[in-house]
């Protein structure tokens, strides 16, 4: 029998991240500097024939979900190519993408043929000016005629929104969310701000948490939880007095490392065991070198067996990691 991915604490690993590029066509500001930042050479990003042989790698291994993000995906040329060379591979339950959802539009019919699963797009504002001022990008119109060109696949399913949540900015979007939450399908889930912004702004105080905003939509619309599903990150509610859903994804107030089953690839081909890992482990050299399945499921192996027990993040003596997130893929 196939041996599958286990880290030195117990946990199985079966969740995998994969970022197909650095580059990205928004700035938000709690994660990309306003210039920019230097992309990776074309020949540093790993090609599509060999993200397939390597997600193709770790589906032997169990890795059963995978999410493609970046960066934004959309902005890689093709990209739908390889949802369908990956949506072939045997064995992944679950073909996910994060989206800014700025390309929704022109892409949704082409990426439901080639088989994405689900979809998940960040809005972080739903007031035109405030989104434009956040993500610095006035594409608020377009990011939402976007969703529901993807909504208008009913095979892609579920949709999910993300709000990142800033003290001093998200509290003015809470009853906004709450309303597109009650009136839509799709679940609108908060993340708290963590410090992995490009230009290092991040501060304790700039956290909203999960239970602040909690608190702040219970005080206009009871909330009823639902059951929560293994390794999930999100604590998911539903509004008691009718439709609709919102979550809460805490990585800063609530951490979830303990069950924590995930693995990311790197767009030039480094797999990292934590957001926060000060460690990669290089897949692409010997990919590149000729190794064979057995060498680099060695390498996985090793690397996961080292993944970190948890995150230090408001820890004494934590160190952000030297890539932020855009360049690890979220
Ligand atoms: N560009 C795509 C997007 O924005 O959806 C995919 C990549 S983006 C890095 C993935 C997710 O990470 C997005 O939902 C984004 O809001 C989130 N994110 C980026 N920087 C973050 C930070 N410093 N703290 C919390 N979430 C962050
Ligand atoms: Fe781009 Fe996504 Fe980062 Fe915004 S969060 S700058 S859309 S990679």
């Amino acid at each position: 029998m196939r041996e599958l991915l286990h880290d030195a604490h117990g946990r199985r690993i079966s969740d995998l991240r994969v970022s197909v590029t650095d580059r990205c066509n928004f700035r938000c500001q709690y994660c990309m500097p306003a210039e920019g930042l230097p992309w990776l050479e074309r020949e540093e990003v790993l090609r599509f024939e060999e993200i397939a042989r390597l997600v193709s790698l770790l589906v032997g291994l169990g890795i059963e979900d995978v999410r493609l993000t970046g960066g934004e995906p959309l902005v890689r040329r093709g990209f739908p190519a390889l949802v369908a060379m990956l949506a072939a591979i045997d064995g992944i339950r679950d073909l996910a993408l994060t989206t800014n959802g700025y390309l929704l539009e022109r892409d949704a019919g082409a990426l439901a043929a080639a088989g994405v699963g689900r979809v998940n797009v960040s809005v972080d504002s739903l007031q035109r000016d405030r989104f434009f001022a956040l993500t610095r990008r006035d594409a608020l119109p377009r990011v939402l005629r976007g969703i529901e060109a993807v909504a208008a696949h009913p095979e892609v399913r579920p949709i999910k929104v993300n709000a990142v949540a800033m003290r001093d900015f998200t509290e003015a979007e809470i009853a906004r969310f709450c309303e597109f939450a009650r009136s839509t399908s799709f679940q609108v889930r908060f993340i708290e701000f963590m410090p992995l912004d490009g230009d290092r702004a991040w501060r304790p105080d700039a956290v909203l948490s999960g239970a602040e905003l909690r608190a702040a939509i219970e005080a206009i619309h009871p909330l009823e939880e639902l059951p929560r599903e293994p390794a999930a990150t999100a604590r998911v509610f539903r509004f008691a007095d009718g439709e609709g859903e919102i979550g809460f994804v805490n990585p800063v107030s609530e951490p979830f490392c303990a069950d924590c089953n995930r693995l990311r690839l790197t767009a030039d081909g480094k797999l990292r065991t934590c957001l926060f890992s000060l460690h990669e482990t290089d897949l692409r050299g010997p990919l590149r070198a000729g190794a064979d399945d057995g060498e680099l499921a060695g390498l996985i192996r090793g690397a996961v067996w080292r993944k970190e027990l948890k995150h230090r993040v408001g820890e004494p003596g934590f160190r952000p990691p030297p890539r932020t997130m855009s360049a690890i893929g979220g």
